[in-house]
């Protein structure tokens, strides 16, 4: 027996039509796929035995889909602030990890982190870490949708010695969670610095085994520019497009700095873009030229990056930061408008994974990945276009109910498959080791 339940929020925003706001409508959902969406009346009637929940002051989107991201790096946050990319990986995340990252460590916290995005309404998150059955499990047990990025670089650490352990791994974890509801799986070499032209070769040639994408940190930093011309005599973009890198499979993570030629490279190639405005801000990496990459037609979506270097995993906070900072970049009031911003979050994120078919807007027939926000604070009344209140003054402290594919993992601000307190009690005894 199937169950249907009828959501009866103040307002829909289905992100496609693009733009558009519904009034007077109930979503419909059986299990967990999406029926309909038709005026609340017609649900009530129509669906008189269903479950239905009302949200008399919130507007109901898709979840958030955080493009990238490093999960368990929240067991890290606060542990090296205020440094540039290289030094704050070199003297102090990589030794860090090096010590401490475990199975249990990155279980512990990737679960943690899915508590944090699940309380800010994300519902997808594209993972790039270690231990990759640790990322998985933590997604099976959340119930976050979960792309799980199975890392690959040339240096030995906890979890691999060399490239080739990196890439068995990931065939392992691939075959593990096959038929997995919910879990997916990206290859992800680390960054055009740390992998070699070889390891690419190899990971390009798996990937299309496979039919899983490929998730790469590219052209970050001005640093990672150098050094591919000293070592390479190209830029990592020209370098990648050569190896067979750039192509609809492929999640750019940044792409911080890119001139015109390279913008239009990405665009021919159908490279999609994870945008990471906080972290690159942080890590004064630079501003990405977000605007000139859509008026392109390069579709980008939005990430969070590590919390180690934002240090939220905070999709609100970094869509209006995505806002702001697309108009001041490109001189442009216009650029990155509310909805554009909003679809960046949602369906673009969705398009990029390869998901615009399953998630990604509330469109009949695609999972119910949903969320609502409960616009009544003093904080966001009164509401004269929810869109441009969620953009521009919403806090992730207003998304009261989550649901990821029909199932609901918040209900009124409660977690349900999670227990924020006895995950809080896991990371302080995490900080007392690390700590020491
Ligand atoms: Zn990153």
């Amino acid at each position: 027996m199937k169950k249907t339940t009828c959501l009866h929020p103040k307002w829909i925003i289905p992100i496609e039509p693009h733009a558009s706001v519904l009034s007077d409508a109930s979503l419909v959902m059986e299990d967990a796929v999406i029926v309909g969406i038709m005026p609340s009346a017609a649900a009530r009637q129509q669906y008189a035995n269903a479950e239905h929940i009302d949200l008399p002051t919130h507007a109901l989107l898709p979840g958030f889909v955080n493009l990238h991201a490093h999960s368990a790096m929240c067991l890290l946050r606060g542990l090296a602030d205020d440094l540039a990319l290289m030094e704050w990986l070199h003297e102090h995340i990589w030794p860090a990890e090096k010590k401490h990252v475990s199975e249990q460590f990155v279980f512990d916290g990737s679960l943690h982190a899915m508590a944090e995005m699940i309380r800010g309404g994300t519902t997808t998150v594209n993972d790039m870490y270690f231990f990759h059955h640790a990322v998985a499990r933590a997604g099976v047990q959340s119930g976050m949708r979960t792309v799980v990025g199975c890392s690959v670089l040339e240096f030995p650490n906890a979890y691999c010695q060399d490239a080739d352990d990196y890439l068995q791994k990931a065939q392992d974890v691939i075959r593990d969670f096959a038929g997995q509801q919910g879990v997916a799986f990206k290859l992800a070499p680390h960054a055009p610095y740390t992998v070699s032209d070889a390891s690419f070769k190899k990971i390009i040639a798996l990937a299309q085994q496979l039919s899983v994408g490929i998730h790469c940190h590219i052209h970050e930093s001005v640093d990672e520019l150098a050094t591919s011309m000293k070592e390479y005599g190209v830029r990592p973009l020209a370098r990648l497009d050569q190896l067979g890198l750039l192509s609809p499979q492929l999640i750019a993570a940044h792409v911080v700095h890119a001139d015109d030629a390279e913008i239009a490279l990405l665009q021919q190639r159908g490279v999609h873009v994870a945008h990471n405005p906080a972290s690159n801000l942080k890590l004064a990496s630079g501003m990405a030229r977000i605007h000139s990459m859509q008026m392109a037609g390069i579709n980008v979506g939005l990430g969070t990056d590590g919390s180690a270097s934002n240090n939220k995993l905070d999709m609100l906070a970094d869509m209006r930061l995505a806002a702001l900072l697309a108009k001041t970049q490109s001189d442009e009031p216009t650029a990155l408008n509310a909805a554009q911003a909003l679809e960046m979050a949602t369906l673009s994120g969705a398009k990029a994974l390869g998901l615009d078919r399953e998630i990604g807007s509330l469109v009949a027939g695609k999972y119910a990945d949903i969320i609502a926000i409960d616009l009544s604070a003093l904080e966001t009344t009164p509401v004269y276009d929810p869109i441009s209140q969620i953009v521009y003054a919403a806090g992730r402290e207003q998304v009261s109910d989550v649901w990821v594919h029909g199932r609901c993992l918040m209900r009124g601000r409660q977690l349900l498959t999670l227990d924020s307190g006895a995950l809080m009690e896991t990371a302080l005894a995490w900080q007392a080791k690390i700590a020491a």
